[in-house]
């Protein structure tokens, strides 16, 4: 049996980004960039105040109680530059205002009073302050985000700014979902003797929406040689990836990677040292990918978490592809079974700017209750004999 990353080495050499593709900004969230973003501006681009209130020079304010002469008229946000200070002059400025040349503090409204022509400062402002400076935040001309960069909504403000739009990013695959067993009914449905309700197809609707994927569902499919050859000899017409649930264990009904490989599959790998997930099934036909992730739902969910999400996320280009881990201590003792990397329902939280992580009561990889709680998903290593509080270990963020 391979291990985790042996089997996340094969899934990175069958996932290679496609070509690029241009898109308005306003579709950009969640993509990945075929092409680092350049700001053609400085940003703030121009001096700034921060505050509404009063532009002044330092030497003119050198005590609380100054007295300045301001100037009539007041500067707001999308005026011209107004003319430059002159010496024992304050001129009124609101947020967003581009300020005049010599401005060397902006003193806010609530901290002067005014008298007849006048202003009187309540103290003495520091360099800078309340002021933004040309460029200080960005130089024209500086990459903004590199290529491979998935978009979140702040890169997508960021990129705005830069005016990159259209925009150049990877296009995205095609995904589709079949659950498989005969036992399963709709989510709308009543289960009768023997049913269950299908949680896998919603559940990976939503872990491939969560991710910034369209997955479409395809009907359920039963545990016939008919309907899962008539599965797989479909596969590829509307998909890049099609990921199926159930049938790939060693049952009489586990039909899938026969079935696969009778329509022309290449089986790249059947079992990984994984727990849960173990049965996870990775095939190839041309440039249709197929996983066969094990049925029960918390196997489904992490299978789809460290395997699938990492060929998702190579397809379009994303660097680096996830899964993601962050470090954590454990706050109770770890009991280890076996010798898989396994992958732990978790809760996690930061105190005092630590995480800190414990394992949840879990009954096993049925349990969806306790999946759901779980917040992280803690990664054990294969040979790791026993984990006592105050061991750090990686998780997988939920
Ligand atoms: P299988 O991998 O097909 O042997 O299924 C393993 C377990 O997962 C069985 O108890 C199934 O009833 C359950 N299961 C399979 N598919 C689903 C699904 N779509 N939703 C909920 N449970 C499922
Ligand atoms: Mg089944």
């Amino acid at each position: 049996m391979i291990t985790v990353d042996e089997a996340l080495a094969i899934i990175s050499e069958a996932c290679a980004p496609g070509v690029p593709e241009r898109i308005s900004l306003r579709e950009g969230f969640h993509r990945v960039l075929a092409r680092e973003i350049r700001s053609d501006v400085d940003w703030p681009p121009f001096d700034t105040s921060a505050m509404d209130g009063y532009a002044v020079r330092l030497a003119d304010v050198t005590v609380a109680g100054a007295a300045l002469s301001e100037r009539p008229g007041l500067v707001a946000a999308g005026d011209r530059p107004a003319a430059p200070l002159a010496p024992g002059e304050a001129v009124r400025v609101m947020t967003g205002a581009p300020v005049p040349d010599g401005t060397e503090a902006v003193v806010p409204v609530e901290e002067i009073h005014q008298e007849a022509g006048r202003i009187v400062t309540r103290y003495v402002p520091r360099s800078s302050e309340h002021l933004r400076r040309r460029g200080e935040s960005v130089a024209a001309g500086s990459v903004l985000l590199p290529e491979g960069r998935r978009l979140t909504p702040a890169d997508v403000a960021l990129t705005a700014l830069a005016g990159a739009d259209p925009l150049e990013v990877h296009r995205r695959p095609r995904v589709s979902i079949a659950v498989t067993g005969n036992e399963l009914v709709p989510s709308a449905g009543k289960p009768g003797p023997g049913q269950l309700r299908d949680s896998n197809g919603p559940m990976l609707l939503s872990l491939c929406r969560g991710g910034g994927w369209c997955a479409a569902a395809r009907p359920v499919v039963r545990d016939e040689e008919g309907a899962v050859r008539d599965l797989f000899a479909e596969a590829g017409r509307e998909e890049d990836v099609l990921i199926t649930s159930g049938g790939v264990s060693a049952g009489d009904l586990d039909l899938l990677p026969e079935q696969a490989e009778r329509s022309g599959f290449e089986v790249l790998f059947h079992r990984v040292a994984i727990r849960p997930g173990k049965p996870i099934a990775f095939g190839r036909r041309g440039k249709t990918l197929w996983f066969g992730l094990p049925g029960n739902p918390v196997s489904t969910s992490v299978c789809f978490h460290v395997f699938v999400r990492h060929a998702l996320d190579s397809l379009e280009g994303a660097q680096p592809p996830g899964p993601r881990f962050v470090p954590a201590r454990l706050s109770r003792d770890i009991s280890i079974r076996g010798r898989r990397e396994t992958y732990r329902d978790a809760l996690m939280e930061t105190v005092d700017s630590e995480n800190r992580v414990a394992a949840l009561a879990s009954r096993g990889s049925h349990d969806l209750a306790a999946h759901a709680r779980a917040n992280a998903l803690i990664r054990i290593p294969a040979d790791a004999e026993h984990l006592t509080a105050g061991t750090l270990v990686e998780c997988l963020i939920l």
